[in-house]
This record gives structure tokens, sequence and C-alpha cells, in this order.
């Protein structure tokens, strides 16, 4: 069985199995995904309730309905449904709107309003469970280059009740954006400051699960996976499954002969990429501050990653080629603003230069990458289908990502079945798995069955606590 099948470097490695399996665990929820979702939902079923603190938020229609809200009451037996009436935002499900309204208060007006929420520790809440992650907690912030900025300002990578510059020992709170390593390691340290640590079980797969109707009628769930640090298989027995395994485990392709034929120069994820620039510049160091003497690196691709790889090849001065569906640059202008992302608006700019360090093919597609004499060649076609080769360096193919869900039963079709549309796959985007928005359960499976994050369209750090939050909700009432 591969358990690793990285195409960012296109190495698959066939790990060391062992056979031995470890005695079925009995626990009320399993939370499938370690990331910020994952996390957030541990420290609240550890008994972490938040309850709204009475002062006034700057939104006079929230405030209105915030007047109903008792400061003594936890937010999560409150009217979740009537407070996240009509509320809009960055997030897909209203009550992540709302919970997000909360934390940020006035968040878009780039404003460090102080949270409207405090968390009060319950030990009568505790809900026993586990979370279980395929590598150190922080889920995808684990895997992304440690040099790239995130898109947000830091103050909304926070987790609940320890707020990043808390974390960071800042005095004053900075609008300003961080690198993704030190995201990684505050995702890494609040889970053990938090004391959260003995819920995880962190380097470890979920491979399968199973929904079991038991005796009474009730379903039960079980979930088989495997440590990779005590290589050995584990099964739970459990009331609920939480999905919270978001969309990025599975690098789109763009299907093209040659794309997967040229192992360390071809890749479909920014690590890699970012590491194959460093080697190329040192075997070039001599040569690599004159532009003319490294050939250009290809990036395939209109979204951050895409450009993210465009700035780290800047970085080193290697000339870019870069193939976009559509004029990409209007679409970041529009999204951001010049003083906080100054890099995106540079690497136009970069057009300009003699010779140009950063070419945008626009509309053109990739249709095949080729070897001759020892260099990389591709071949693109124009959008009047006019064919060119180009020798390149390296290929960075960054066109998405989609959510690897092979672990449900069979029958649920990689979790197209649970889709709003069945007919097309999970996207985090257009076709999220479909939920009860005052539940987070999942809408075509059997009970007990929950999913967070951008899994339903809630694709913000900022927006993965509202999930959080209902679910808990829901699992606290469900067990009285
Ligand atoms: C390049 C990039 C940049 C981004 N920048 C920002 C940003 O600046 N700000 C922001 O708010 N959001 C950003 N996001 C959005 C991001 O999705 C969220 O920030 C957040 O990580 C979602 O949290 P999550 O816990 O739901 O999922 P993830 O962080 O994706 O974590 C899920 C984890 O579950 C693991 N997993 C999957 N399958 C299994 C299994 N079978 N068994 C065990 N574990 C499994 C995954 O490997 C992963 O580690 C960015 C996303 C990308 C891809």
């Amino acid at each position: 069985m591969k358990y690793v099948n990285s195409l960012c470097t296109q190495v698959s490695q066939e790990l060391q199995i062992s056979t031995e399996t470890e005695d079925p665990i009995f626990t009320d929820t399993v939370i499938i995904g370690n990331g910020p979702s994952g996390i957030a939902l541990s420290f609240l079923l550890a008994g972490n309730w938040p309850f709204y603190n009475g002062e006034e938020h700057p939104d006079q229609l929230l405030n209105a309905r915030l007047k109903t809200c008792s400061k003594h009451i936890p937010l999560l037996l409150q009217d979740l449904e009537f407070l996240s009436q009509s509320m809009e935002g960055r997030c897909r499900n209203k009550i992540s709107n709302l919970i997000d309204a909360l934390t940020h208060p006035n968040a878009e007006l780039e404003i460090n309003h102080p949270s409207l929420l405090e968390y009060q520790y319950l030990a009568d809440k505790f809900v026993d469970h586990i979370v279980i992650g395929k590598g150190t907690p922080g889920g995808l912030w684990q895997n992304i280059d440690k040099d790239i900025r995130t898109l947000s300002f830091s103050n909304w990578m926070s987790l609940p009740g320890l707020p990043f510059e808390i974390w960071e020992n800042k005095v004053e709170v900075q609008i300003r954006r961080v690198e993704a390593g030190l995201v990684a390691q505050y995702y890494e340290d609040y889970v053990k400051l938090m004391k959260l640590s003995k819920y995880f079980r962190n380097n470890s797969q979920v491979v399968r699960i199973e929904p079991k109707s038991g005796e009474d009628g009730q379903v039960r769930w079980e979930v088989f996976g495997y440590d990779n640090e005590q290589n050995k298989s584990f099964t739970y027995k459990c009331h609920r499954v939480v999905l919270a395994t978001g969309t990025s485990d599975i690098p789109n392709i763009v299907n093209v002969p040659g794309e997967f034929s040229f192992m360390g120069r071809v890749f479909h994820c920014l690590t890699g990429f970012e590491k194959a620039i460093e080697d190329l510049v040192n075997r070039n160091s001599e040569v690599v501050n004159d532009v003319r003497s490294v050939d250009p690196v290809l990036i395939v691709g209109s979204g951050f990653s895409a450009f993210d790889a465009a700035v780290c090849a800047r970085k080193y001065k290697i000339p870019i080629t870069h193939l976009v569906r559509k004029d990409a640059i209007p679409a970041v202008e529009r999204q951001l603003n010049r003083v906080y992302y100054p890099e995106y608006f540079e690497l136009k700019e970069l057009e300009n230069t003699q010779p140009a360090m950063y070419k945008q093919y626009v509309e053109y597609t990739l249709t095949e990458i080729q070897m001759m004499r020892g260099k990389l060649i591709i071949i693109m076609k124009s959008p009047d289908e006019v064919v060119t080769s180009h020798t390149v360096s390296l290929v960075a193919i960054l066109t998405g990502s989609r959510a690897d869900l092979s672990y449900l039963p069979v029958s649920y079709q990689n979790g197209k079945v649970l889709a709003i549309d069945t007919s097309k796959g999970i996207d985090s985007k257009h076709n999220s798995i479909q939920i009860n928005p005052m539940t987070h359960q999942v809408m075509k499976a059997p009970e007990g069955l929950y999913a967070l994050g951008p899994l339903v369209g809630d694709n913000f750090v900022r927006c993965t606590l509202g999930g959080a939050i209902t679910a808990t909700s829901h699992i606290a009432k469900s067990r009285e």
C-alpha cells in the first residue's frame, strides 16, 4: 500500500508497513486532519467554550441582535441561527461570518479591534476525542514553503484563546503578513501551550472510515488508519467523525506528455520547486547574476501559488516564463493592496527590464514537455494555435489542488456523492461538501459525520472557527 505519493518530488515511496495492529480504541469523536480546523475543534471539545463579553459591536445590526445574547451563557448554547441572520463576509457559511465578525470586528477596515469573545474552561463540557493528522499539527501550513508570506494579516491566522501576536510576545499589534514557517510554528506551539497534545495522533493517516448500525439503531463509526511514528495500524470506534482534511492534498495536473517524465525538473508544488531553484543557483553560482546565461523557469497557473513561485524565482534573479489562463495581474491588483503585497506588483514591472525578467503568456497552453540533449524543452500553443518551443531550466505546474477523500467508503466516490452538485468532484470554491449549516453535519451521509474548513467552502483560517463552534454546539446538544 502506498502512503506517500508526492507529486512535489515526483517520488513515490513505498513505506515499510508493519502488520502490527493495536486493539480498537473507543472515543466519542474522531477528527481527521490536524490543520487549523481540527486544532480549533479540539480546543473547543476539550471544554474551552466562548462567551460574548457584552461589548458593543461596530456593526449596528449585529449589535442589536447581540442585545439578546447573555454574557453568562456560553455562545454555543445561544441562538446562533438568529445571531447569524443576514451575516455576510469572507466565509461561505453564515455562522462562520458571525464568529469571524465577533473575533475580528471591523476586520475589513484593517482595524485591530479587540475580539468580543472570551474563552472559559468548563470541565463538564469536555468531549473525549482524537485528532489524527498526516504530519505535525498545522495542516497544510507544515508543507507550504517556509519563506512565503501569508495572504492574510498575522492576527487573522490566530486560533481561539491565543492570538498570534500574544504568542509572538508582541506588545503592539501590527498589520503585517508573516512567513508561513512562523505560522506553522505557531500552530505546533498552540497545541502544546493549550495542553491539547494528548488529543493528537500526529504523523498518522486515516485510510478508511465506515458507518455501522448499532443494535440500538444508532450509527457508530469505525476509523482505520496507520501510525507512521509507531509503525502500526489503529482502529477507533466512535459516535462521530469530523472531516477536517482540507482541499490541498492532491495537486492538479495539466495532463500533457512529459509531465511526469523529468524527475527533479518538473514540479507540482512550491516547496520542491523552490528547492530546485536553490540547487540551480548553487550550480550556476558564478553566472547567475547574468540573467542571459540561465534558461528561464516555466510557471503554469493563475492563482497565488503560481505568483508565489514567480516571486521566488525573482528572488534568485532567474528569468520567468509564466503561462496564465487570463491576465491574472489585474485580478491581483483588484484583490490586494500594493502597500501590503508589493511583491506581486513588482513582478509585472519586471516585464519592462532588458532583457525582460518576467514574461506573461496570457491564454497560452502547455502542450508537451521534452528533453533534448540534456535541455528541458516546453512546447506551448498561443490562443490562435501558433505552436512554439522554448528551452527552460525548471517547470512549476501550480494550477490548484483538490481534496483526497479516498478514505471515505468506496460508495461515496471520493466524496462526490456528498457534494452539493453530485455530478462533479469536491472543490472548495464551487462544489463543497453539502452540510446542514446549523450543525455542520454532512447532509448526504448517515448521522454523525461532520465537515469543516475548505471542504465546506470556509477557505480562510478566520472562517474555520465558525464551523468548529457550530459542530461543537451540535455535539454538545446531541449528548444531552
Ligand atoms: C498556498 C496556500 C496559501 C494560503 N494562504 C492563506 C492565508 O494567507 N490565509 C488564510 O486564512 N488561509 C490561507 N489558505 C487557506 C487554507 O486552506 C486555510 O488557511 C487552512 O489551512 C484550512 O485549514 P484546515 O485545517 O481545514 O485544512 P488543512 O490546513 O489543509 O489541514 C488538513 C490536514 O489534514 C491532512 N489530511 C488529509 N487527509 C488525511 C488523512 N486521510 N488522514 C490524516 N490526515 C489527513 C492534510 O494532509 C492536512 O495536513 C491558503 C491555502 C493555500 C493552499
